[in-house]
């Protein structure tokens, strides 16, 4: 029998086409080896899929229903948007997905301690939760910028027991970050486990990632059929790393479905005031995988940015390179001024309040919709917008609602 393509990618190597793979410090080399194996006999264990299992069931809240968006299918005047809710499962986002899945493939091992850097705080905190619920220790890299941007999920990692490095080196943002906890993990890699926080990194992180995430996918196909007793025509995610879109898509991938993977546009089309990955970027290697990456002059990550501080990544899960160059998903953007308009109006049709990063897919829905009005769209939320409201009403007045 034919493989399917989940089955035949990536290669042994960690490879999806020529990109993937493992670009790591010889000192890590084994650590690496040590989680791929593991990796392997584990995710055909009966007793780590049966544990897994229980815990999205009863720790997080799991399965997460799809909410048929009606006022806002209305609203575009087109085709039918379906949202995939994972803002309601524990912790407000999709994260916690792959981080209890990470916590428990660190307890496998044997391990006390599981470590990781952290951008805008959000992997942090579903790192420390799943710590926590593992009695394991937790160990959370950040750029000194960034704690000072992202304090309330700095307190929160800090009420969760984590202990947070502040990260002073540089630019001391996100880039810092990986660097300082790459080093601290060389002298720890034998009682610690570096938890990966999207489909990034080097090899088995972005295949591992896609599998834990990709209950999302399985989930939304069986309850799309028993609502509409068909597949979507589309499902759209917003891409940073690619975490949520990889596990929405991975169930639909040999279907014949519309994959479209949204990226961050920012202010503008000029280096620095996006982080639209695929569109702009070209080939690369940093952070220890092949793909296609933002450069600046020098051939290093160019500064990024978006409002949706969870989606602002110079580089883009190796499988997403991969996928949008064999033509087998479709790359969108969607700037800050129509998330926003996008936040503003899931809230006031839907009463769900989106992740800014979120948002970018419910913006990008909104318009295909009003183009196609015979589809179906089915779109991953990826989270809540909790963490993002005092930031958007002091910059962005709350507009009146239409009545
Ligand atoms: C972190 C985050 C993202 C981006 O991560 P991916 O790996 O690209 O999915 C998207 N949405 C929310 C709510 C996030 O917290």
């Amino acid at each position: 029998m034919e493989k399917s393509y989940l089955e035949s990618n990536p290669n042994q190597e960690g490879f999806f086409g020529k990109y993937g793979g493992s670009f790591i410090p010889p000192q890590l080399e084994g650590a690496f080896k040590e989680i791929n194996e593991a990796y392997d006999k584990l995710s055909k264990s009966f007793d780590f899929l049966n544990e897994l299992k229980n815990i999205r069931k009863h720790y997080q809240g799991r399965p997460t229903p799809i909410s048929y968006a009606k006022n806002l299918s209305e609203y575009c005047g087109g085709g039918q948007i379906y949202l995939k809710r994972e803002d309601l499962n524990h912790t407000g986002a999709h994260k916690l997905n792959h981080c209890m899945a990470e916590a428990l493939l660190a307890k496998y091992l044997g391990k006390k301690k599981i470590m990781a850097e952290t951008g805008a705080g959000q992997h942090g905190v579903a790192l420390a939760t799943a710590a926590a619920y593992f009695g394991l220790e937790c160990e959370i890299h950040m750029g000194e910028v960034d704690i000072q941007k992202e304090y309330p999920n700095v307190v929160r990692m800090k009420i969760l027991g984590a202990k947070v490095v502040p990260a002073t080196h540089g630019l001391k943002t996100l880039k810092e970050a990986v660097d300082s906890c790459f080093e601290a993990y060389i002298s720890q890699s034998d009682t610690a486990l570096y938890a990966i926080g999207s489909v990034v990194g080097p090899h088995p992180f972005p295949k591992m990632v896609r599998d834990f995430q990709s209950i999302v996918g399985y989930e939304a196909k069986e309850q799309f059929f028993e609502m509409t007793h068909k597949l979507p025509d589309n499902c759209i995610a917003c891409v940073g790393g690619g975490s949520n879109a990889m596990g929405l898509f991975s169930a639909f991938i040999d279907d014949p479905v519309k994959l479209h993977a949204v990226e961050p546009l920012g202010v503008g089309t000029k280096l620095g005031e996006h982080a639209a990955t695929l569109t702009f970027g070209e080939e690369g290697i940093m952070h220890g995988f092949n793909s296609i990456m933002l450069k600046d002059e020098n051939g290093e990550p160019a500064p990024v940015y978006s409002v949706g501080s969870g989606i602002d990544y110079p580089s883009v899960g190796p499988e997403h390179a991969h996928l949008s160059q064999i033509g087998r998903t479709i790359v969108g953007t969607c700037d800050d001024e129509e998330a926003i308009d996008a936040f503003y109006k899931l809230s006031q049709l839907e009463g769900i309040i989106p992740a800014l990063e979120s948002a970018h897919a419910v913006a990008y829905a909104m318009k295909y919709a009003k183009e196609h009005p015979k589809e179906s769209i089915l779109v991953n939320l990826s989270g809540r917008g909790d963490k993002d409201i005092d930031f958007v009403v002091e910059k962005y007045p709350i507009p009146q609602k239409e009545q």
